[in-house]
């Protein structure tokens, strides 16, 4: 470290990353490995660091770089992003600099100095810099400590992302006698992390795999009916914050950014199709907050860690799952919530296989399982993290992440639809499954259309019998079946056909279950939820002003605002009022060097702020680890959180199902998640809605012992499938609720 201080040096190793952390950094604590990994490094052993997006990579290298007394240099391919990261460690007050085809004459030669005369602490370099002759040769002639590779997996010919000049720099690494290598990823496949290890001589031992769970992303997957007046109203609730909105094609991309600056929006258009120039310029001013929305393809986000990005739309479907976890992780770096919307339809995973169709066989193969993935994470009736997760390998078991649309109670229920379907099934299989999806309706509802007539098919004993359903409800049931591999539909007559599943249902084998929502409910819940930095305690006036702040000096400075300070450290100015320099140091994102380089600034906003309206300073202890962080619950609005309070409230399931037009078994299932979010719900009148005998009943706890509480299938089996699963459920949530007293 250059402008070491002695204390440190007496320091045992971990004790001194944690000093740097806060002094420095100005953070409080280390996020998950972190502290795993530099403990490691410092010790020089090397070590392989997989951590996904936002998971604090940076500092695993930043922070030991300050404590050896050589140089540190880090090879990353990203070079639009170099400049960034050295604004950021100079705000910091780091010794740091970089090497690359961007450079002018001049600067490259300026910053050689600098190396040669060992003024830097840090120093970033493309990798084909680092293989050339001359930047080799001052560089093995110096104390270099440590080499972090970044973005390690390009050295994988298996990545999405290989690039030849990374397998060249093992062999480089070795020049440096004294220096740990240290490799970072952010891509969870096994087969490209064993490769990385591989390549870089990297040990089992020394790998470190951070869980790729990202809490503070709330999920959430709706179907797409109207996307442009969906996705406006999901940005009015996150007016003035930054997002990106990924589109299928540069056109639709075109159209967007049209409607949505129509609609009094502020975005730009991202895609290959726009010069090399404007895309730059569109991408600076996104990241210097100077326009709010980007609208792109994928093209969009390899070279951004903007850190506040509060929220990402799936307005079009994504390839896969990887594909998906990669843009959505653009969002919330900085640990706050961040909302992720992904706008589903079915018309959209058509798109997507007609595209597959046209690949080579094998291809097609890999791309099919990807896209049936996603499938399966878009289809789930359980928390998003669940099947995201297992993409990854990783298990994921809480009940409630409390951060999808799942767990808070957005998604619909699934009711059992068993009936409609046959009723369905059996007027396709009566017309010889000749027919589309508008004739077949037709029928079930007893039109008297001209078509219908033609073929007397207003003589079948299924005509008129499907009234209990209107024209939109019937579409839902329609959905189900393709969902569910039912019904398929053949492309050149468009008529619908019966699969092997559909037989068991009709004889009755196989019951049936699917949303058939009432569409107003969705989008009350949905228009009125809050996003998460408007429910924090927070005062936003002053938030808004130190904002001004902060984006009137970045302009100055000719840098991105976040590099002066990130939204969570205005967010607890905001809360604290903090009046001194003192105080100032105790802000999350504080440390010395930016205290000193922009405390007056700040602290000047503050106290005028404070004084105007009599307010006084907050203590922020020391140890306080207040997390930013507010994980949503069920939200207010939600079905089940009303039908939870009507339940606590004394009414009884029968009548509740009665008031708001569902089915018992739908109120149970809203009382499910009621509970399983942490609501507590008296049990007396629990087991009564079952309408089970005692005998019955008897019977049912049995079965429930034996075969636990957490599936209903098994438990239905083994009473002869004789108890109905809506009165199954009532036990299954008596059971719930007992164990969590
Ligand atoms: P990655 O490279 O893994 O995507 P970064 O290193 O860019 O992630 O870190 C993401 C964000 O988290 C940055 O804004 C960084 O300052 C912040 N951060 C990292 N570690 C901590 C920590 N221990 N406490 C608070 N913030 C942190
Ligand atoms: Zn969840």
């Amino acid at each position: 470290m250059q402008n070491s201080e002695t204390t440190l040096v007496t320091m045992p190793d971990i004790q001194q990353a944690e000093h740097v952390l806060h002094e420095v950094f100005g953070f409080e604590e280390f996020r998950s490995l972190q502290k795993d990994i530099i403990e490691n490094v410092l010790q020089k052993k090397d070590t392989l660091a997989i951590m996904p997006t936002g998971g604090g990579k940076s500092l695993c290298y930043q922070i030991p770089a300050l404590i050896f007394d050589g140089l540190s240099i880090v090879v990353s391919p990203l070079i639009s992003l170099m400049k960034d990261q050295v604004d950021q460690l100079t705000a910091y007050g780091v010794s740091a600099s970089y090497l690359n085809s961007s450079l002018s004459p001049q600067d490259y030669e300026a910053t050689l100095d600098l190396i040669r005369r060992n003024k830097l602490d840090l120093l970033y370099l493309a990798p084909e810099t680092l293989l050339k002759g001359n930047v080799l040769n001052l560089l093995s002639g110096l104390n270099v400590e440590c080499v972090a590779i970044d973005e390690a997996h390009c050295i994988s010919e298996w990545g999405h992302d290989f690039r030849p000049e990374y397998r060249q720099l093992s062999e480089v690494t070795g020049r440096f006698e004294h220096a740990v290598s240290l490799g970072l990823t952010a891509t969870a496949t096994p087969r490209v992390q064993k490769d990385i290890a591989h390549s870089l001589g990297l040990t089992d031992a020394n790998t470190f795999v951070a869980s790729f769970n990202r809490k503070n992303l709330y999920l959430d997957v709706v179907t797409k009916s109207s996307p442009l007046q969906q996705t406006i109203n999901f940005l009015r609730r996150h007016e003035s914050e930054s997002g990106i909105i990924y589109c299928f094609s540069r056109k639709q991309v075109d159209q967007l950014t049209q409607d949505l600056n129509a609609n009094g929006f502020n975005a730009l258009p991202y895609h290959a199709g726009l010069g090399e120039a404007d895309r730059t310029q569109n991408q600076n001013a996104f990241i210097r907050d100077e326009v709010d929305i980007i609208v792109a393809t994928i093209a969009f986000g390899m070279g951004i860690d903007k850190p506040d990005v509060r929220f990402v739309v799936h307005h079009d479907m994504p390839q896969n799952i990887e594909s998906y976890y990669q843009q959505i992780g653009r969002a919330g770096r900085d640990g706050l919530q961040a909302d992720c919307l992904f706008l589903f339809s079915y018309g959209d995973a058509a798109k997507i296989r007609y595209f597959i169709n046209q690949k080579e066989e094998e291809e097609q193969r890999v791309a099919e399982q990807h896209l049936q993935k996603l499938m399966g994470y878009v289809e789930a009736h359980q928390c998003r993290r669940i099947k995201l997760l297992e993409y990854f390998g990783e298990h994921f078991n809480e009940p409630n992440c409390g951060m999808c649309d799942f767990c808070t109670g957005d998604t619909p229920e699934r009711e059992k639809i068993t009936i409609p379907v046959q009723k369905f099934l059996s007027t396709m299989v009566r017309t010889e499954q000749r027919f589309g999806y508008n004739h077949i309706l037709n029928i079930l509802l007893g039109s008297r259309r001209k078509e219908v007539l033609k073929f007397n098919h207003d003589k079948l004993s299924t005509y008129g019998i499907g009234k209990e359903f209107s024209r939109p409800e019937w579409k839902q049931v329609y959905s189900e079946l393709m969902k569910q591999d039912i019904i398929v539909r053949e492309i050149e007559h468009k008529s619908l056909k019966l699969t092997p599943k559909a037989k068991e249902i009709l004889k009755g084998d196989q019951e049936v279950f699917g949303v058939i929502e009432e569409p107003v409910h969705k989008e009350q819940s949905k228009s009125s939820a809050k996003s998460d930095i408007e429910s924090l305690d927070f005062n936003r006036e002053l938030f808004s002003r130190l904002k001004e702040k902060r984006m009137d000096l970045a302009r100055k400075q000719g840098i991105p605002p976040f590099i002066i300070f990130g939204d969570t450290t205005l967010i607890e100015m905001s809360y604290y009022y903090p009046q001194s320099a003192e105080s100032l140091l105790k802000i999350h994102g504080v440390g010395r060097a930016k205290a000193k380089k922009y405390g007056d600034d700040f602290l000047g906003v503050i106290k005028s702020f404070c004084k105007e309206k009599d307010l006084n300073e907050r203590s922020k202890s020391d140890t306080s680890k207040k997390t930013t962080l507010v994980k949503k619950t069920l939200s207010k609005d939600s079905r089940p959180f009303q039908v939870g309070q009507m339940f606590r409230g004394g009414k009884k399931v029968a009548e509740i199902a009665s008031e708001i037009g569902v089915k018992e078994g739908t109120v149970v299932g809203y009382i499910s998640k009621f509970v399983k979010a942490g609501h507590s719900i008296p049990t007396e009148n629990i087991l009564e809605a079952s309408g089970l005998s005692a005998e019955e009943m008897d019977k049912v706890r049995k079965a429930f012992d034996e075969h636990g509480h957490e599936l209903l299938r098994p438990v239905f089996d083994a009473l002869d499938e004789e108890i109905p699963y809506d009165k199954l459920r009532v036990v299954q949530l008596y059971l719930m609720v007992q164990d969590s007293a």
